[in-house]
C-alpha cells in the first residue's frame, strides 16, 4: 500500500475509534506511530513522512485544515461505523433535553426550518474561513442547521434563531463549557442579525 493510502485509512480508523472527524496532529501520531514503524521498519523518518502524507491528503480535498492548532477534520462522503451506529441507537425519551435537541437538529433533516435556514444562510458554516464540509451523494455540501437559543431554552423557530454550522462547530456550540457556549451564542446572533437585514 501507498504511504498516502496508508496513512488515510490510518486516519478513517483513528476517527472511527474516538467517534469524530476531528483529529489533532499530536493524538494521531501518538495512537498510529507503532503501527506505521511495525509496516516500515526501515524508516527513521516516519513523524515526517506522516506530516507530508498529511498534505498530500489535504491536497486532494481528502482532509482539512480545521484551525490552526494542528487540527483536521476527515472528509469522506461514506458514515463512518461510529456514524452508522450513532444513527441507529437513538432513543430520544432517555436523552437529556440539551442532547435530545442536537441529535434532532442533527438528523432531522426535511424539517421547514432546516430549508429555510440553509436557503437563506447558504451551505457552508457561519463560523470565517471554516471550511469544514464534505460533498452528500445529492451534490450538495454538508451542513447542520442549529438553534442558537436552544428551543428548550425558550428559543424559536425564526430566522434570527437559526443558524448554519459544519458538524465540528454545532457540536462546540451544544457541548463547549460555558464561557465558549455564551461566547458562539452571541457571535451567531449577531452575525446572523447581520445576514438577514
Ligand atoms: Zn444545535
Ligand atoms: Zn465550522
Amino acid at each position: 500500500m501507498k504511504w498516502k493510502d496508508l496513512v488515510y485509512q490510518a486516519i478513517i480508523d483513528h476517527c472511527n475509534k474516538k467517534g469524530s472527524r476531528t483529529f489533532s496532529l499530536r493524538n494521531f501520531l501518538d495512537d498510529k506511530i507503532y503501527f506505521f514503524s511495525s509496516l516500515k521498519p526501515n524508516n527513521r523518518h516516519i513523524e515526517e513522512k506522516v506530516r507530508q502524507q498529511l498534505q498530500f491528503l489535504r491536497d486532494s480535498k481528502l482532509i482539512n485544515f480545521l484551525d490552526y492548532t494542528g487540527n483536521y477534520t476527515l472528509v469522506a462522503s461514506d458514515l463512518l461505523d461510529y456514524e452508522k451506529r450513532e444513527v441507529q441507537h437513538i432513543d430520544l425519551s432517555k436523552e437529556k433535553p440539551d442532547r435530545r435537541e442536537y441529535i434532532i437538529e442533527t438528523y432531522v433533516r426535511k424539517a421547514k426550518w432546516v430549508k429555510m435556514a440553509k436557503q437563506i444562510l447558504g451551505y457552508y458554516c457561519i463560523f470565517k474561513n471554516c471550511r469544514n464540509t464534505f460533498i452528500q451523494e445529492d451534490g450538495t455540501p454538508y451542513i447542520e442547521v442549529h438553534h442558537i437559543i436552544p428551543l428548550c431554552h425558550g428559543g424559536e423557530d425564526s430566522m434570527w434563531n437559526l443558524s448554519v454550522l459544519c458538524a465540528h462547530h454545532h457540536r462546540m456550540a451544544h457541548f463547549a463549557n460555558k464561557s465558549v457556549k455564551e461566547r458562539v451564542q452571541k457571535f451567531l446572533l449577531k452575525e446572523v442579525a447581520l445576514r438577514i437585514k
